[in-house]
């Protein structure tokens, strides 16, 4: 079995992983590292939670340090371009442990902050520097920073990047790199125009891939919970009443839902923390921290501002609401069951999502096990129909932005209920709508997908109020 010190990495590499911790390489590390020792680029196909940072850090720290060039003013030698401020932070964090007994210099630049230390730090010299695009390229224009000197590029998290809207900033970007260069990308999915761009920037490259795309984790134990709009937050905060969450994660899709979603939780007396990008980045920055020391149990996200956030021991993800993005369903719920542990990831849907459901399976190829054995369990949504991922966004969507403002239709007090929470005349989903107290204890649906009660940790044990 391959240890690090089978690798060819200098000494002082080893001898702070032995200080972190870490014995055994994870796969895409087994893959990568000696790949990139011999100077081959690399297409790396692997999502968060496999090790993918150390994979490109630990060869390119120790390559770097064996040459002869020398870092200058406002020149890195070695470029690490990621989309999110917080994966930025975490690269940055973890170059300072594997490099700490190297005489590199490790800078990180992002936006939503002054930009004072950022141009200090490229002003004294830095041998790498993590970048978020954006402001690589405000202080590339500012001539604050130059790339001619680059040796290695890194573009992390790809596809992340394409949906974050950052294509037109990479492509600004590259030609601005010496064109003799050592290239290594990484993704978790290849999306067509993800493969042109690796095929643009990358020569001859080796492949290494972990985990298949849009294959989930092995070890995350998931399930879907059928639930009416209006029971949502309800039911959430009955299954966190339950302490096996120990750590829970909670994925919505709008910034506002991530504050309304926190606040209810606090009433209820659950400690959480809510992060998404209107938040600034000392307020996120935070949330992260509670969440990371325990100080709170639960963190409120959206996708985007919980990009590459890498904390440990986080027991279960829920996801309040799904993406309409297939893809994003694997990246939330691998952030649990990170480096070797268990996890759990429950999904919270309406009638309108299970068309997303039913995407979500067919791309990572597995059937979901609906979990009934819930006090808020929605006949209703469980047998609405599935739409095209298309019509089920408009519809979603289109709700979404309509005034919600006093009740509105949706008159609250007849508790029209279940499917009303579809709220639409003509929705298809809400064809067939079930009283909310229909889809309470007691009175189990005769039939739905395929189903049986829980009989798993982090789940079974919250659910005492639905039992007969
Ligand atoms: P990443 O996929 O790079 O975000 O890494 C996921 C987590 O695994 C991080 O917390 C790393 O510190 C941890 N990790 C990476 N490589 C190893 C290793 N070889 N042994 C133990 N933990 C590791």
């Amino acid at each position: 079995m391959t240890q690090f010190i089978d690798f060819n990495l200098i000494e002082p590499i080893q001898k702070a992983l032995k200080e972190v911790g870490y014995t055994k390489p994870t796969p895409i590390q087994e893959q990568a590292i000696p790949l990139v020792l011999e100077g081959h680029d690399l297409l790396g196909i692997a999502q968060t939670g496999t090790g993918k940072t150390a994979a490109f850090c630990l060869p390119i720290l120790s390559l770097l340090a064996t040459r002869m060039t020398r870092r200058e003013p406002k020149c890195p030698r070695v470029l690490i371009l990621t989309p999110t401020r917080e994966l930025a932070i975490q690269i940055h964090q973890n170059l300072l442990s594997y490099g700490k007994h190297l005489k590199q210099k490790y800078a990180v630049i992002f936006g939503g902050v002054g930009q004072g230390n950022q141009v200090r730090d490229l002003q004294l010299g830095t041998d790498v520097l993590v970048a978020t695009p954006g402001r690589l390229l405000d202080l590339i224009q500012q001539k604050h920073l130059k790339l001619d000197k680059v040796e290695f590029f890194v573009l992390d998290e790809a596809d992340r990047m394409l949906d974050m809207g950052f294509m037109r900033d990479i492509r600004k970007v590259l030609p601005l790199l010496p064109a003799k260069r050592h290239n290594l990308f990484f993704s978790a999915t290849m999306p067509p125009e993800i493969q042109t761009l690796a095929q643009t920037i990358l020569k001859n490259p080796k492949k290494v891939e972990v985990t298949p795309p849009a294959t989930t984790v092995k070890r995350i134990q998931q399930s879907v919970m059928f639930v009416d709009k209006k029971d949502k937050l309800d039911l959430l905060v009955h299954l966190l009443k339950n302490e096996n969450l120990e750590k829970t994660l909670v994925f919505v899709e709008m910034k506002h839902v991530a504050d309304r979603v926190s606040e209810k939780l606090q009433k209820s007396g659950i400690l959480s923390a809510a992060i998404h990008g209107n938040k600034s980045q000392g307020a996120r920055q935070r949330a992260i921290q509670d969440f990371t020391h325990d100080r709170v149990r639960v963190l409120v996200a959206t996708d985007i501002a919980s990009r590459g956030i890498d904390i440990d021991g986080i027991t279960h993800v829920i996801n309040f609401e799904l993406s309409n993005v297939a893809e994003n369903y694997v990246h939330r719920i691998g952030r649990t069951a990170r480096a070797g542990t268990d996890g759990f990831g429950i999904s919270l849907v309406t009638g309108e999502e299970k068309s997303y459901l039913a995407n979500i399976e067919r791309i990572t190829r597995q059937k979901i096990e609906v979990i009934e054995d819930q006090p808020y369990h929605s006949v209703s949504a469980a047998r609405a129909d599935v739409m095209s991922v298309g019509q089920a966004k408009a519809q979603i969507e289109g709700r979404r932005q309509r005034p919600s403002r006093g009740g509105g239709a949706r008159g609250r007090a007849g508790g029209s209920g279940g499917g009303g929470s579809n709220g639409r005349s003509g929705g298809r989903s809400a064809g067939r709508p079930a009283s909310a107290s229909a889809s309470r204890p007691g009175s189990r649906p005769s039939s739905s997908t395929a189903s049986r009660p829980s009989s798993r940790p982090g789940v079974q044990k919250s659910s005492g109020p639905s039992r007969p």
